[in-house]
């Protein structure tokens, strides 16, 4: 059965249809579901009771559970269980502009990438699109404010889930779903080439950020296996189609590692790598984790970093460090749960 969470505005309205309905009340519906936030069917006053029957009928309505809670200044961390006992996390981030919330894709990730925890504990599965977008609603219900924009940065490689990913954008996107603006919406991804085209051919606006972390392939093969398939010269040209079609600037996120990848000669590379394109890099203060045997770089060393980089005329930014006290990184929490 499928869950109603997971479908998007298009789909119900010929769910309507099909069951000889108007098509205007998938409209309705959605604002139950997403403005209203109301999820017993039997209070939708303005949707007459044999269609509430048969929606109850014909759709799930069970979410994941959130089962722990951690908190830091700025940060929520939540974790939560999916009906088949398997964990996934969401982080929100209270900024200056708004609140941003950090969503999973998969549960566990099969890019296996050195420095991460989700790679780690490899992929188990793909989310549903309901169990994304569950996460936005449960956190919004329980810290009683509004998301301003999401980052899909959590656990999982998301283009390796493109299809439910492309679901959870259009129903959080939906002006009568959670409205969130595509603008505040960004995808990180590892760098699966041909799939960046396949984003790049959906013709939204979203931002995209690539995780490169490396100016050469010689360390990016040490840190990421998928640059062995997709080597920089590879993702590089694929960033700059994408840039050329969307018309939108794209980040490139760099994780700082101690005496790995942030040399100056390092800073030098990439703004050689990265020249002319119309870019911004994202330094991240790597978030040390107890099972893997990488340090993050000193304050200094990446302040210098950040300098070299911009002496070179590239756009660049030190990543706020978020929730590192409560493990927020990338499927760090869940590893614990899983270790338990
Ligand atoms: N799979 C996607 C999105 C999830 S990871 C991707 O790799 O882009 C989101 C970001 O967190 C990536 O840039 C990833 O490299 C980074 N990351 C993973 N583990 C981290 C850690 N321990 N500290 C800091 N950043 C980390
Ligand atoms: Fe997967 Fe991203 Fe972690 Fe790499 S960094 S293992 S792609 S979640």
């Amino acid at each position: 059965m499928k869950n109603i969470y997971g479908i998007t505005r298009e789909s119900l309205e010929n769910y309507f249809l099909e069951i000889g309905e108007k098509k205007f009340k998938a409209l309705q519906v959605f604002e139950w579901l997403y403005q209203k936030e109301e999820a017993n069917p039997d209070n939708w006053s303005n949707i007459k009771k044999e269609i509430r029957d048969k929606i109850k009928s014909d759709f799930s309505f069970s979410v994941p559970k959130i089962i722990r809670r951690e908190r830091d200044t700025l940060t929520r961390k939540y974790l939560f269980q999916l009906s088949d006992q398997n964990y996934i996390e969401a982080v929100v981030m209270y900024h200056d502009y708004g609140i941003s919330l950090c969503v999973s894709s998969q549960v566990g990730c099969n890019m296996g990438c050195a420095f991460c925890e989700s790679g780690r504990l490899k992929k188990v599965r793909n989310l549903e699109t309901f169990e994304m977008v569950s996460q936005i609603l449960l956190i919004e219900s329980d810290i009683k404010m509004r998301i301003s924009s999401v980052v899909i940065m959590g656990i999982g490689e998301p283009l390796d889930n493109f299809r439910n990913v492309m679901n959870f954008i259009n129903i959080i996107n939906d002006a009568k779903g959670l409205a969130i603006g595509i603008r505040h919406i960004t995808l990180s991804t590892s760098g699966i080439v041909p799939k960046i085209y396949d984003l790049m051919n959906m013709d939204i606006q979203i931002n995209l950020a690539i995780s490169l972390h490396a100016p050469n392939d010689e360390i990016r093969n040490r840190l990421m296996k998928v640059n062995k398939v997709y080597n920089i010269s590879q993702l590089i040209t694929a960033i700059r189609d994408y840039i050329a079609h969307t018309n939108r600037r794209v980040t490139i996120e760099y994780v700082m590692l101690k005496e790995i990848n942030d040399s100056e000669d390092c800073a030098l590379e990439l703004a050689n790598l990265l020249k002319g394109m119309n870019i911004y890099v994202n330094l991240i203060p790597y978030n040390e984790t107890n099972h893997i045997n990488l340090s993050k770089s000193d304050a200094k060393t990446i302040s210098n970093f950040c300098a070299a980089l911009k002496s070179k005329g590239i756009n660049v930014t030190i990543r706020k460090e978020f929730g590192s006290k409560i493990s927020a990184a990338c499927g760090q929490l869940r590893s614990k749960e899983v270790e338990k």
